[in-house]
């Protein structure tokens, strides 16, 4: 099955909206004023936001991760468009319960296969199968050093995304470009790499 990578996502300060970033770290433009931009935080790439990242792809006959991810986040195609931040659930195995969830809701079991009386079926499987790709594309993909700003030198911590700076598309190193500051409690450091405030 074909897939994406963990995706490289930025919350965009003045629409709030969950937003790619290029490899610089800067917004895709996407109609805002924070095109281009710092991202206010760098968002933690989940099991819901990188299923979602499959959601426009074409493949869904073929491919049982798009499918997922546009029974998901699409539905039916006069629904309006969900994402990862209008869903209950950010991890796989929440999906799943989720699934089983809605089924009670409308049938009064839990039971999605009634027929043959099977707790799963085909829509769980797939919500496994997605998990253990999932689950290997975190462990095989490079988590990112405390680095230390180009601007005041110092160790760059704190929890969640810190930094902003080029991303290293995939296979090249982490190490490479300078990363400067991302808290607005930096605004020197900001500057210096190029934000406007
Ligand atoms: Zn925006
Ligand atoms: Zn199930
Ligand atoms: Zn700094």
């Amino acid at each position: 099955m074909t897939h994406y990578p963990l995706p490289k996502l930025g919350l965009c300060e003045p629409c709030g909206q969950e937003i790619r970033l290029r490899k610089t770290g800067a917004l895709y433009a996407h109609g805002c004023a924070g095109d281009g931009e710092a991202p206010y935080t760098v968002l933690a790439p989940t099991f819901a936001r990188w299923l979602h990242s499959h959601a426009a792809r074409r493949d869904d006959r073929t491919n049982r991760i798009t499918n997922l991810a546009q029974m998901e986040f699409r539905g039916c195609t006069r629904s309006p468009h969900r994402t990862p931040a209008d869903v209950a659930w950010k991890t796989a195995e929440e999906l799943h319960a989720r699934l089983h969830q809605v089924q009670l809701q409308r049938t009064g079991s839990e039971i999605r296969q009634p027929y043959d009386g099977q707790r799963c079926d085909r829509r769980c499987r797939d919500v496994e199968r997605a998990s253990a790709v999932y689950a290997e594309l975190v462990a095989t993909t490079r988590p990112s050093p405390p680095w230390n700003c180009a601007h005041c030198k110092r160790t760059i911590t704190g929890t969640g995304h810190t930094w902003f700076g080029p991303i290293p598309g995939p296979g090249q190193d982490w190490g490479g470009g300078a990363k400067y500051h991302l808290s607005r409690a930096y605004p020197d450091c900001r500057r210096a790499g190029g934000q406007p405030s």
